[in-house]
């Protein structure tokens, strides 16, 4: 299960950087946002490893909670979970099937990193000097 981060050849880019923090793929959600800053007192700390993350606290989302924006023909859902050394880790209260399931991050693809505009400046294509394609 561990040498998806062995592959040669490939980017295995874990993390994109946007304007507002970095997203990392999710399975049960599509992908997550760690924001840079913003909200008070939530701010996460980032390894810097866009191959292997770290971040820290744990990101704990509900999705469709109460409020103004609840829609009660959707469920609410909640997924918390902790990224540390390229792995996700889903705690016991997330509402998907992947609770308390621990796995690798799945990399980005390289179209979802160019529709991003993750230039190679993030991305560690210095022994890569020119695939084609
Ligand atoms: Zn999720």
């Amino acid at each position: 299960m561990q040498d998806a981060f062995e592959c040669s050849g490939a980017t295995m880019q874990t993390v994109i950087e946007t304007a507002t923090g970095y997203m990392i793929r999710c399975k049960a959600c599509n992908w997550h946002e760690f924001p840079k800053a913003g909200k008070p007192g939530a701010s996460w700390s980032f390894n810097g490893d866009v191959h292997r993350p770290t971040f820290s606290p744990s990101m704990n989302e509900l999705l469709n909670g109460e409020g103004p924006h609840h829609n009660a023909d959707l469920p609410t859902r909640r997924c918390h979970f902790i990224v540390s050394d390229g792995q996700i880790q889903y705690c016991g209260d997330c509402t998907h099937e992947l609770r308390g399931q621990t796995m690798p991050l799945d990399a980005w693809t390289d179209a979802q990193l160019a529709q991003h505009g993750v230039t190679a400046a993030l991305a560690d294509t210095a022994d890569k000097p020119n695939e084609g394609g």
